[in-house]
This record gives C-alpha cells, sequence and structure tokens, in this order.
C-alpha cells in the first residue's frame, strides 16, 4: 500500500471508521514506515487540539498538519550555508546567496513560516561531517510532501555509496521506472538537500560526470575528495566502456564498484554495458548491481 493510500485512510483508523479489511495493510504500512506513522502521531495531536475549538478552517488545518521547521546559518568550508530543518531532520541546504533568497525558495515550498533557531548540535555535526566527507552516522531527512517518485528516486539516490557514481538510467531502473529516466533527472536536478543527498554521485550513462548545480567542476571536485577515478570515468567513456567484468569470477561491475576495482588490470574485461555483459556470460555483481545500467 503506497504512503498517498495509506495518509487518506489513518483518520478512519483512528475514529475507527475504516473497513476492517483495509486495517491490516494500513497497520502493517505504518509499522514499517516512519512518515507516515508520524502523521498518525501528528493527526491524533491535532485531533485533541480540534476538540477544543468551535470550528477550524481547512487551511489551517493543512498548516497545523506540516510542522512549521526552523532555520539556520551554517559556517562550513564550503562556505556560510542555510539550512531548513524540522524535529524529523533535515529540509533544504541553500549554498550562497542572502538569507531573504533562501527564505523565498522555503516559502515556495512550505505553508508555514520557519523560525530561525539554533541547529540542534547532532544534526549539525552530522551535516558538517558529511560535507567534510566523513562518515559520522546518517543524516535525517525530512523530505515534506515529496511526490512517491521524487522520495523512491532520492532514498534510492542516498544508498549510491561514497566514491562511486551511477547513471540517471541506472538510477531509474533501481525505483522500477526505467523508461522515466527524465522524470528522474528532473528529481535529481531538484534535489533540495545537495551534498547529504548524493546527487553528485548521478552521471550520464554515456559517460563522463555529466552537469551539476553549482557547475562541473565543482562535481568533479567532489568525486574526486570521494576517491573516484574521474579521469578513468572519462577515458572510459571515450572507449564506450560502461561495465567491467572479472576473468576470474565471472562477475560485472559498474566501473566505480568497490568489487570493479579490486580487479588486477590483466584480469579485466571491458564490456559496452548490460547486453554485452549478458552475452559474454559474466553475472550482475549483488553490490553495484549493473545490469540496470
Ligand atoms: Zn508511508
Ligand atoms: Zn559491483
Amino acid at each position: 500500500m503506497r504512503c498517498r493510500t495509506v495518509l487518506t485512510r489513518i483518520d478512519a483508523l483512528r475514529t475507527g471508521e475504516l473497513h476492517p479489511a483495509q486495517r491490516g495493510a494500513v497497520r502493517k504500512h505504518l509499522r514499517t514506515c516512519a512518515s507516515c506513522d508520524e502523521s498518525v502521531a501528528d493527526l491524533a495531536q491535532l485531533a485533541r487540539a480540534v476538540k477544543s475549538l468551535a470550528a477550524v478552517p481547512s487551511g489551517a488545518l493543512r498548516e497545523a498538519l506540516e510542522p512549521a521547521g526552523s532555520y539556520a546559518r551554517l559556517s562550513t568550508s564550503f562556505g556560510p550555508l542555510w539550512v531548513a530543518f524540522s524535529r524529523r531532520g533535515l529540509r533544504m541546504i541553500h549554498l550562497g546567496g542572502g538569507e531573504e533568497a533562501f527564505l523565498s525558495r522555503l516559502a515556495a515550498r512550505y505553508a508555514r513560516r520557519p523560525r530561525r533557531a539554533d541547529l540542534p548540535a547532532p544534526l549539525r555535526r552530522r551535516i558538517l561531517a558529511t560535507l567534510e566527507g566523513k562518515a559520522s552516522g546518517r543524516v535525517p531527512i525530512d523530505l515534506g510532501g515529496a511526490s512517491p517518485l521524487e522520495t523512491q528516486v532520492l532514498e534510492a539516490m542516498a544508498r549510491i555509496p561514497r566514491g562511486e557514481v551511477r547513471s540517471y538510467s541506472w538510477l531509474a531502473a533501481c525505483v522500477g521506472r526505467p523508461r522515466a529516466v527524465r522524470a528522474v533527472a528532473r528529481v535529481v536536478a531538484g534535489n533540495r538537500i545537495p551534498f547529504v543527498l548524493p546527487c553528485h554521485r548521478v552521471v550520464p550513462a554515456g559517460g563522463g560526470t555529466g552537469e551539476y548545480a553549482f557547475g562541473s567542476e565543482k562535481k568533479r571536485r567532489l568525486l574526486r575528495r570521494e576517491g573516484v577515478d574521474v579521469d578513468q570515468l572519462d577515458d572510459l567513456a571515450r572507449r564506450g566502456v560502461r561495465l567491467i567484468g572479472s576473468r576470474t569470477t565471472g562477475i560485472a561491475c559498474v566501473p566505480t564498484c568497490r568489487d570493479a576495482r579490486r580487479i588486477r588490470a590483466d584480469n579485466q574485461v571491458p564490456l559496452r554495458g548490460p547486453a554485452d555483459a549478458h552475452q559474454e556470460g559474466f553475472r550482475p555483481c549483488r553490490h553495484c548491481r549493473p545490469f540496470a545500467a
């Protein structure tokens, strides 16, 4: 059951009006989906508040369901950043520009005006560690009213390991929408939490490192810092090589997969893509799942 469906049913579940046949599926979803589960808590809180009011206009109802959130300025090695966050996690990172530009970007997305506040210390620590390229626990994210496709794409993108890259078409296949490459690319380009949600690790299938909101040179620097050999990526693209097979294991990988980087040079088999790999009898690596490439 999808989050959108669940959210239309949680009020009926709360009041005991949901059809018994649907209760199981909704409860099952709530056990595994933190976001919907939080909405249930918000709704219960709202219901308690509404009890003491004669009438609540519908706009206010919607706004009450969405936390107003907060924002803060953060000094980093990238320069000053503006960050928006709620109690669920990070909502937006804004690089460059002043407070006004940042606030109008936020206003376009969220109905309620955020308060300026101190960034909670654990969140601050984790954001800074991520920006410095050190792993220090996952940064909690609040994707707010993201569509199901946005949520799926951003979550799959967040799982691309540090020091590796994947193509837009890989990402599209990964979320079960292999023909929606352009829609997926739009989601990646619209990423509101750069660096933390690593859109810099998504590259064109045809090779090279591609476009980036902060310039392609910045993207190459970020990837280099994570240990990606960007010059090798360019070289492979020129030669039309999309995957690397291992003569000893019979497994094919995307070139930046940690397993591919362990294949000795004389055991490497350059492959033009999934069809080529399949035809040559290679099995797909379980880490990088290259046949989606
Ligand atoms: Zn859900
Ligand atoms: Zn691999």
